[in-house]
C-alpha cells in the first residue's frame, strides 16, 4: 500500500474529550491547539477539524463524528495524508475497534499521526503500536480481575450479580420478593403455563396489571421483547444463570415456580417460534458460535452461520455458509480444533520472537527518546504556564484587569497547563518498562493456539484480526488464510532485520512453513 503522506501534505484533527476529562478542565480547544501545533511541527495543513463532543460511548458505531471522519476520508483520500490525533485512545480503548479504523485508513493511504505517542508507518512501529494497545488492556483486564472474582465468588454462592428481575428486588444484596409484583409475576407464568397466551398478549395483561419494567428510575410499558426475556428466565425457578460464566448454581433467592412448571412454559413458547428460528439472527453473539464472526466461507467468502442439527439422541452444532453457496457444514467443535491447529502452526519460532524483540527493544528505546523530549518540552511549557498564571494574578491584584478578563485567561491557562500534565502522566509507553512487554509476548506468542484458547472472546477476535486481518475461510478439508498482516510478517520476516542488528547465524526459521501459508 502506498502511502499518500509523501505527495500530500493535508491532515484532519479528530478530537474528543471524555467526560472524565472535562471534569479534569481539559477541554477541547486545548487539543486542538496541541494538534495544530504538532501539524505545524510535521508541516501539515490541517484542512478538516471532526470534533467529538459529550459522547461517552465505548465503541465507535456510538461516535457521529468518528463515522464521519471515515466517510470523508473514503472520499478525499487522494487528498489527505494524515488524520491527527491527540492521543491514540481518541479514537478508541478498544484495541479492536482501533485496528479496524487504522486498517481502514490505512487502506486510503492514510497514516495515524499521534500528538503525544511517537507513531509510524513501518510494520514494527505498527505491531509496537498493537503490542502497547492490548498489553494496556491486558493490564487493565488483570486490575478488573479481583473485582471480577469477587463477583464470581458471588455468583457461585448463588447470589444475583445484576439486577433481580420483575418480581423480586435487591436488599442487601440479597434478591427478595417485591411485594405485589411477586404475585402478579407468578399469576403471569400460571397464564403462560395455560398455553392460551402468547408473548404479546401476556405483555398486554401483565400492563393492565399495572407492571412495569423500571431502567434508571424510568418506567416502562412491557413489550413482547421484555416478556420473552422475561419467560426464558431460569432465575423463576430458584437456578441462577449468567452470560459470563458457564455455570448454573442453585439460587439463595425464593423460587416463584416450579421446575416443571418452567419447562412447560419453555416448551409452548418455542412451539411458537419452530419456524427456522434458530438460524440467523437470533445467533448473533451466541457463545455455542463463537467463530461466525471471525471466519468465512472458502468457496463464496460469505460469513457462517450456526445451526444445530438432530441426531438420533442429541443435538450437534454446526457452521453452515450463510448464503448456502453448497460450500460444506462443519461441526463446531472441529472448526475449533482446526483452528487451534492452524495457530499452532503458524507459531513463531522462539528464535524468531526472540530475534524480533531484540528488534522491538531498540524501537522501543528510539520511542521512549522521543517521548522524554516532548516531556521535557511540556515541563518547560508547564513552567512558563505558571509563571503566567503568577503573574495574571498579580495583575489582577493590582486591578489592571476586570474581573472577567481574569477569569477567561485563567481558565484557558488551566485547561493548557491541564493538557500538558496529561502529556507527562498517562504515556502507555512510559508507564510500563520493555521487560514487562517482553514477558508478555514471549508468554503470548509461545503457542498461539494456546494463547487463543486462554483468551476471552473479544481478545480472541483481536488475536485472529492482528494476524490474519482480512480473515481465516474454510473449505473441506481446512482452513486457509489469504494475507497475513504485515505486523505478523514482521515477526517472522526477522532475516532483513537480523542484517541490520549485525546478527549473523544460528537462526533456525520456520520458512517452509510460512510459504506453504502464503508468506
Ligand atoms: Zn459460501
Amino acid at each position: 500500500m502506498q502511502l499518500n503522506s509523501a505527495t500530500t501534505k493535508n491532515a484532519i484533527l479528530y478530537l474528543r474529550v471524555s467526560s472524565e476529562e472535562q471534569v479534569e478542565n481539559f477541554s477541547l480547544a486545548t487539543q486542538e491547539e496541541i494538534c495544530r501545533r504538532e501539524a505545524t511541527r510535521r508541516g501539515y495543513e490541517i484542512i478538516e477539524t471532526f470534533r467529538e463532543e459529550g459522547r461517552s460511548a465505548k465503541n465507535i458505531s456510538g461516535r457521529p463524528e468518528l463515522l464521519k471522519l471515515l466517510e470523508f476520508c473514503r472520499r478525499n483520500r487522494r487528498m489527505v495524508g494524515a488524520v491527527l490525533i491527540y492521543r491514540l485512545d481518541r479514537i478508541s480503548r478498544q484495541t479492536q475497534d482501533y485496528l479496524y479504523i487504522r486498517k481502514r485508513l490505512f487502506d486510503y493511504g492514510i497514516s495515524i499521526i499521534s500528538a503525544n505517542e511517537p507513531t509510524g508507518n513501518s510494520p514494527t512501529d505498527k505491531l509496537l503500536e498493537t503490542i502497547m494497545a492490548s498489553f494496556a488492556q491486558h493490564d487493565n483486564d488483570v486490575r478488573s480481575e479481583r473485582t471480577r472474582n469477587g463477583l464470581r465468588a458471588r455468583f457461585l454462592s448463588g447470589l444475583c450479580t445484576g439486577h433481580a428481575p420483575l418480581g423480586y428486588k435487591t436488599e442487601h444484596g440479597h434478591a427478595v420478593k417485591d411485594g405485589e409484583y411477586f404475585d402478579k409475576m407468578k399469576k403471569a407464568w400460571d397464564l403462560m403455563a395455560t398455553g392460551t397466551k402468547s408473548l404479546e398478549e401476556i405483555a398486554q395483561i401483565m400492563n393492565g396489571w399495572g407492571m412495569r419494567k423500571v431502567i434508571s428510575g424510568k418506567e416502562y410499558k412491557l413489550r413482547s421483547q421484555t416478556t420473552s426475556r422475561l419467560f426464558h428466565m431460569k432465575f423463576y425457578m430458584g437456578i441462577l444463570t449468567s452470560n459470563k460464566y458457564p455455570e448454573e448454581v442453585a439460587g439463595q433467592h425464593e423460587a416463584m415456580i416450579t421446575e416443571e412448571q418452567f419447562y412447560k412454559v419453555q416448551a409452548i413458547i418455542d412451539g411458537r417460534n419452530r419456524c427456522g428460528m434458530t438460524i440467523g439472527k437470533r445467533l448473533k453473539d451466541h457463545p455455542d458460535f463463537p467463530l461466525r464472526r471471525s471466519i468465512k466461507c472458502g468457496k463464496c467468502g460469505g460469513h457462517l452461520s450456526g445451526g444445530w442439527s438432530k441426531g438420533r439422541t442429541k443435538k450437534y452444532a454446526y457452521y453452515i455458509c450463510k448464503n448456502r453457496c453448497g460450500g460444506s457444514s462443519i461441526a463446531v467443535q472441529k472448526l475449533s480444533d482446526s483452528l487451534i491447529e492452524f495457530l499452532h502452526g503458524i507459531t513463531p519460532t522462539k528464535e524468531q520472537l526472540e530475534v524480533f524483540l531484540m528488534v522491538l527493544r531498540k524501537k522501543f528505546a528510539q520511542n521512549i527518546n522521543a517521548i522524554r523530549t516532548k516531556r521535557e518540552r511540556a515541563e518547560q511549557e508547564i513552567i512558563q504556564l505558571k509563571q503566567l498564571r503568577e503573574d495574571l494574578v498579580m495583575n489582577h491584584l493590582k486591578k489592571i484587569y476586570s474581573d472577567e478578563v481574569y477569569q477567561d485567561q485563567s481558565k484557558k491557562i488551566e485547561s493548557k497547563i491541564a493538557a500538558f500534565e496529561q502529556v507527562m502522566g498517562k504515556n502507555t509507553f512510559y508507564k510500563y518498562t520493555m521487560d514487562d512487554v517482553d514477558k508478555f509476548m514471549m508468554d503470548k506468542f509461545k503457542d498461539l493456539g494456546q494463547t487463543y484458547l486462554d483468551s476471552e472472546p473479544g481478545q480472541q477476535r483481536v488475536l485472529l484480526g492482528s494476524i490474519c486481518p482480512t480473515g481465516l475461510a474454510w473449505q473441506y478439508p481446512g482452513l486457509s488464510n489469504q494475507q497475513f498482516s504485515t505486523e505478523y510478517q514482521a515477526i517472522c520476516n526477522v532475516r532483513n532485520e537480523q542484517n541490520a542488528l549485525g546478527v549473523t547465524d544460528g537462526i533456525r526459521t520456520r520458512d517452509n512453513q510460512f510459504h506453504k501459508l502464503g508468506l
